[in-house]
């Protein structure tokens, strides 16, 4: 069996190492906004190159209370618009949706599956306000060409970097190039945490300092509350186990660069669509997608022979319950890749002879679907 990803033995890598660091916490008698955290704020703020990172519940709260910030600022107000991908995670409307702002969604480039700024420009409104910039599957988004629309059209942008930590352009980091942006520690991510955990990184001081409020009750001093704020703060015990994780985050992305290496050059790609890649740098595999027609037959096959796929994401978000008003919007690039992508295992502790055993179970998956349809 290789299953899509083992987070057990991911963690087994660094058991000792997690656990003295889960005793020096609980020893340490002092487990909410103690040192922990703000040694991690610092390695993390440094690692992506930023003046601030503020730690937070989670990738969502990392997102709303953003964009709660820029609106306790007076930057942005109820019903104005935000661009963003019409392909993302839910998470990045839910954020959008929970501020009274309005999601505008657009389709992304049909190659890298994320903003193009063609698509964006074309979706500017005089009531765009911000641009959230999702770098899907952990490929970063063309930044410079972002930074400069917003420039010209005085937006803010805001990265959900919840699945691109250390992807780069240039040797500048996701989560530096935004004003601010949102990570994720869910434990399947890059970087994960053994629980929720999640971070802002900006180097704007006064909105750091409004997102340090409202994560804390909306209070800036002990006992005084300035703005009608949240519970959302990262836990000592979870900023400890991630201090041990990010210093193996280099390593475990450089690994996963060699797995989606090694299925890039070996899967045909007359067989299967393969994820475009726009140099190495500008990629930490996330996830490694490949598109299909006949994708249900094909992760039934694969199942059958111990191969565990996943869909990021089965439905897109217009098509969700949840967003009834926006049901009957037609985005076909988006719905064609929620209808054709399927996610194939890959992480830190993955071999290249299982790639290669999913390379060949899955090119005979696809010689025994394509025979029957
Ligand atoms: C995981 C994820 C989130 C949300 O993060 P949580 O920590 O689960 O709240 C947001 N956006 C994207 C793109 C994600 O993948």
């Amino acid at each position: 069996m290789i299953p899509f990803l083992d987070l057990k033995k991911v963690n087994a890598q660094y058991r000792d190492e997690l656990v003295s660091a889960a005793t020096r916490v609980i020893d340490s008698g002092w487990y909410i906004q103690g040192n922990e955290v703000k040694a991690f704020e610092k390695e993390f703020a440094a690692y992506c190159g930023t003046k601030h990172c503020i730690g937070v519940a989670n990738g969502l709260d990392a997102l709303t209370i953003t964009l709660r910030a820029w609106k306790e600022l007076g930057k942005l107000k109820d019903g104005d618009e935000v661009i963003v991908p019409a392909n993302t995670y839910i998470a990045s409307i839910l954020a959008i949706t929970e501020n009274r702002l309005k999601p505008v969604l657009v389709e992304p480039d049909e190659n890298t599956f994320n903003l193009c700024p063609g698509k964006t420009a074309a979706a500017i409104t005089p009531h765009t306000k911000a641009i959230l910039a999702v770098h899907l599957y952990g490929q970063i988004c063309p930044m410079p060409e972002i930074m400069n629309l917003a420039q010209q059209y005085e937006l803010l942008v805001l990265e959900d970097a919840a699945q691109a930590h250390g992807a780069s352009i240039g040797g500048r980091k996701a989560g530096s190039w935004g004003h601010a942006a949102g990570f994720s520690f869910y434990p399947g991510k890059n970087l994960g945490a053994l629980g929720d955990a999640g971070v802002v990184t900006t180097n704007d001081s006064e909105l750091s300092e409004t997102i340090r409020a409202l994560g804390n009750y909306g209070s800036h001093k002990k006992y005084e509350n300035l703005y009608q704020g949240v519970n959302s703060r990262l836990d000592e015990i979870q900023a400890a186990m991630l201090r041990v994780k990010l210093k193996r985050l280099d390593v475990e992305i450089s690994h996963r660069r060699n797995l989606a290496n090694y299925y890039l050059s070996n899967i045909p790609s007359d067989l299967v669509g393969v994820p475009f890649l726009i140099n190495q740098e500008s990629h930490v595999w996330h996830l490694f997608t490949i598109r299909y027609e006949h994708r249900p037959e094909l992760q039934e096959y694969l199942r059958s022979k111990g191969i565990e796929t996943i869909i990021h994401y089965p439905k897109p978000p217009h098509l969700q319950q949840a967003y009834n008003n926006f049901n009957k919007l037609s985005f076909p690039i988006t719905e064609s890749i929620h209808k054709t992508i399927l996610s194939l295992p890959l992480s830190p502790v993955l071999s290249e002879e299982e790639c290669s055993k999913v390379i060949r179970v899955l090119c005979d998956g696809v010689a025994h679907v394509n025979d029957k349809n």
